[in-house]
């Protein structure tokens, strides 16, 4: 215990002698009570603290101005969780007679002071975070209050423009202090994280999951004495970059060394109660060291090492020293004694300290209170870890909020400072050719090591944005897969998320679940999933390949055609009069006409032609010939596109390929097929929804042996047995460039970019799409592009080798055209038929004077019978009234049979 002597007198009305006499006349003069010494006493944690020395300083300070009395301090030292020992403590005070009582700042130990304070009527003064302020206790806290102080950090993260983030916090309390920031969440609105760090002094674990989960911005909220361990841990696991930023909710960040985090480009935001920049405090904080403190040997306190909670108590000094002073109405006249006497002018003292029109300008700026008592408005300000330490970006209070002295730095200024001369740790892995490692004799380190598509593409790009690089590998040729069991991802997105490298380019797909996780530039390479396999091979001899220059359609319908058109022949000539002649051209009166159309004729007349052999057949009606021309005139164009087709198929007709896309490899069994395993291919087949490609997914996943560790595994397995291997369009071109007797098979089964990939919310990732796109604009990545597929490492091998394999079948639709003529002609003829009867029937029914209806009934009957070569010629009607003397009427002009020259005579 610090000084227990006591210097004051109790009571001015002793009348006993002169001595009490003259202070009677002194107080009368000084107008302000009877005492010429107040007791205070304190109550801390530990010796020598350094709110132990400003509450000393405080009192050195207010007894220097020598207002009539002087304050005399009590200290007490108590355990946090010792209740006797506080118990017996603030009795200890109390038999002293202080006239108040300042801390401690445990909550525990200080409720407990609180209550007896209550019971006695002695003002409290706290200066600690507390949450359970009431108006009816004989309490004063200078500390800012709790609702007040959580507008704070709501403020601020809304000024920074959040979107989501992380809480960190160590203790309860620190969510209630966060209260307004955790109101903040919706689904909306803010995402917010809370995270617990735990008890323990390794916080490592709780960072690397924070950092995994892709989160960039944190508010820290744990006690100054964790603090810079939590934060050398965060630097350990990564947390401490660029990429990073933190709202650090301790009001004494400036008192501890922030040095190794200045120049990481980490954005660190903290507050501060007592501005230690201000002239104000630095002058009354330099003041200190003219003050002698009696007994105590302590270190001069700078205005930077100054914590919030010292200051407070000593600003409460100084207001417990300036209510005194206005006090002298109260007509105080005794001193408290003890634990067990009530005092009684407590509540008075304290509703004049928190007298809402007093303002005191302290260390924390101005000490005001709200009409309940509370420090709701009070000036914070907002300090900022830049290469030169903290400094002031602006200030928040009540009445006007945040207001920020620097303007946002805008985004594009930001990304380029940060790129400008950092180092970026470039992941990549051993994949043609867009990463390789340099074929030389020669021993090469770090970047000369690799070479690539990918190598030069970070290359320009570095040059443009102005940042250094060092390319590291990915051993095991993984890419990224989130394992939906574990949630965890692997390859190279893990080790983005881990912090273990800035950047990663390969073939590197931008996928919607690698987007979830980490950033893409935008795609600097479109390509789509294709089929490497064999070039086509030699087929065996077939012994029906004749027919391979038609299809089976077109056969089946030039069949149809052959039937139709001879079955019209035989129609026509029976219908056709002219196609009824005179068997025996010698006989001028014949019995009977006779047709060659007969069904079997007419079938022979068509195939002959079809066969370009011709027959003895002629048709003689104009109808017939018609259809006889047009039938011509098909098998001329079919017979020269079966010759011509029939040429080409016998020059490339060794070539088979036995798959000619998707639906034909996933139809058989005989193809082994497979992907790169845990790649984005791979994972296309399993997300589709097609049924084809789940089916084939399901295969591959079951099939032993069909999926690789990489492309060029897959390559070699195409090259070396009857397999074939889902891959990207561009890998597979760059394949087929040097392996002639490889192609690519069927179309792209979809489509998608490369991108180089980063953690998420990166702020130089917009830096590097612009650079991607300049590049494309400026053709630079085409000319990288031809040199790394057609130039570099054997390209352009098989440009020759190309060979055109495309022969198939004629199909229908190539000729159809000429079905179509064969049957508009044949329907022309059939017209041209029914003509020819007609007009036949018409001219003998003038002749006969028969009606025409009986006429072209009895030609039809006769048709209709389909069967019969002859036909028997009708006799002249005798009792026709007929000028001419031929008594019968021929059945056509061309009565004669084939061959006979009409003299166009009539017959006599
Ligand atoms: N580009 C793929 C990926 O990013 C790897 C190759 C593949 O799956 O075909 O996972």
């Amino acid at each position: 215990m610090l000084g227990s002597h006591l210097f004051i007198t109790d009571n001015c009305w002793s009348k006993k002698n002169v001595l009490v006499s003259l202070i009677i006349l002194f107080c009368a003069i000084q107008n302000c009570g009877c005492f010429t010494e107040i007791k205070i006493g304190a109550l801390f944690h530990g010796e020598n603290s350094q709110q132990e020395q400003t509450f000393q300083l405080a009192v050195a300070h207010v007894n220097k101005k020598q207002h009539g009395y002087e304050l005399k301090p009590y200290v007490q030292y108590v355990e946090e969780h010792d209740v006797l020992q506080v118990d017996a403590a603030v009795c200890d005070l109390l038999s002293n007679g202080v006239w108040a009582i300042f801390g401690p700042n445990s909550s525990s130990a200080s409720e407990q002071v609180q209550s007896i304070c209550d019971t006695i009527e002695i003002p409290h003064i706290e200066m600690r975070w507390n949450t359970k302020q009431r108006r009816q206790d004989v309490a004063l806290n200078l500390y800012p209050h709790p609702k007040a102080l959580s507008r704070v950090y709501a403020d601020l993260v809304k000024a920074w423009k959040w979107k989501s983030f992380t809480i960190l916090f160590e203790s309860d309390e620190g969510l209630i202090r966060l209260s307004y920031v955790l109101k903040m969440y919706g689904p909306k609105d803010f995402t917010v994280t809370v995270r617990h760090l735990n008890d323990s002094s390794n916080y490592r674990p709780v960072l690397r999951r924070v950092k995994r989960s892709g989160e960039i911005n944190f508010i820290l909220d744990c006690s100054i004495q964790n603090l810079p361990e939590i934060m050398k841990q965060a630097q350990q696991v990564g947390l401490m970059t660029d990429a990073y930023n933190f709202i650090i909710t301790t009001m004494d960040v400036h008192t501890i060394d922030l040095e190794p985090y200045q120049h990481g480009g980490t954005n660190i935001t903290g507050f501060q109660l007592v501005d230690t920049m201000s002239e104000h405090v630095q002058s009354i904080i330099n003041s200190w060291k003219n003050f002698e403190i009696e007994d105590a040997d302590w270190p001069d306190i700078e205005p930077e090492e100054i914590e919030v909670e010292s200051a407070l108590l000593y600003d409460a000094v100084l207001l417990f020293d300036n209510t005194v002073r206005e006090m002298r109405d109260l007509h105080i006249e005794d001193s408290p004694s003890g634990c067990d006497n009530v005092w009684g002018h407590g509540h008075s003292f304290i509703n004049l300290m928190r007298d809402r029109y007093k303002t005191l300008r302290g260390l924390t700026g101005p000490v005001h209170f709200d009409y309940e008592g509370f420090r709701t408005d009070f000036m914070l300000h907002i300090v900022e870890l830049t290469g030169d330490g903290l400094q002031k970006i602006g200030t928040w209070n009540s009445t006007t909020g945040l207001s920020l002295i620097r303007e946002e730095i805008s985004t594009e200024v930001r990304q380029e400072e940060s790129l400008q001369n950092r180092t970026l740790i470039v992941l990549t892995a051993i994949s043609k050719p867009y990463g390789m490692r340099v074929d030389t004799s020669q021993t090469l380190k770090g970047n000369d090591m690799y070479e690539g598509f990918g190598i030069d593409l970070i290359h320009e790009i570095a040059i443009m944005l102005g940042f250094n690089y060092t390319f590291v590998l990915q051993l095991d040729s993984k890419y990224g897969t989130l394992n939906k069991e574990t949630k965890k991802w692997d390859g190279m997105v893990r080790e983005l998320l881990e912090g273990n490298a800035d950047l990663a380019i390969t073939d590197l797909t931008i996928t919607a679940e690698r987007e979830s996780a980490v950033d893409f530039t935008m795609p600097f390479m479109n390509l789509g999933i294709a089929i490497l396999y064999k070039k086509p091979m030699k087929a065996a001899p077939k012994l029906f390949s004749f027919m391979d220059p038609f299809s089976k359609d077109v056969w089946i319908v030039m069949f149809a055609a052959y039937i139709g058109v001879s079955l019209m022949l035989f129609v026509m000539g029976r219908i056709s009069p002219y196609e009824w002649t005179n068997p025996y051209p010698c006989i001028e009166e014949p019995e009977t006409l006779e047709n060659q159309f007969t069904l079997s004729n007419s079938l022979w007349f068509t195939i002959g032609s079809l066969m370009q052999q011709g027959t003895e057949i002629a048709p003689i009606a104009v109808s017939t010939r018609m259809v006889a021309g047009i039938w011509w005139f098909f098998t001329l164009i079919m017979v020269s596109s079966y010759t011509a087709n029939l040429a080409a198929f016998l020059t490339v007709e060794s070539m088979y390929q036995p798959i000619k896309n998707v639906k034909d490899l996933a139809d058989q069994n005989t193809i082994k097929y497979g992907a790169k395993r845990g790649g984005s291919t791979l994972n296309f087949f399993r997300d589709s929804e097609d049924e084809i490609y789940r089916r084939m997914y399901n295969t591959m996943i079951n099939t032993p042996g069909v999926l690789t560790k990489d492309n060029d595994e897959g390559v070699e397995k195409v090259k070396n047995s009857n397999y074939a291997f889902f891959m990207e369009s561009t890998s597979i071109e760059y394949v087929t460039e040097r392996n002639c007797d490889l192609t690519q098979v069927g179309d792209k089964l979809d489509n998608k970019g490369y991108g180089i990939a980063m953690r998420k919310n990166m702020t130089y990732r917009n830096s590097l799409s612009t650079a991607v796109l300049k590049l494309q604009e400026t053709g630079r990545l085409q000319a990288l592009k031809n040199k790394w597929w057609k130039e570099e490492r054997g390209g352009g091998q098989c440009v020759d080798a190309e060979e055109n394999t495309d022969v198939s079948g004629l199909k229908l639709e190539n000729v159809g055209g000429v079905f179509v003529v064969l049957m508009g002609g044949v329907v022309f003829a059939i017209f041209v038929t029914f003509f020819e009867l007609l007009w036949d029937v018409g001219h003998k029914s003038l002749k006969e004077k028969i009606p025409f209806k009986t006429l072209l009934m009895e030609e039809l009957r006769f048709v209709a019978k389909l069967h019969g070569t002859t036909k028997p010629v009708r006799k002249y009607n005798q009792d026709a009234e007929v000028e001419d003397t031929n008594n019968f009427i021929p059945l056509s002009p061309y009565t004669n049979s084939y061959g006979f020259v009409d003299s166009k005579e009539p017959l006599t």
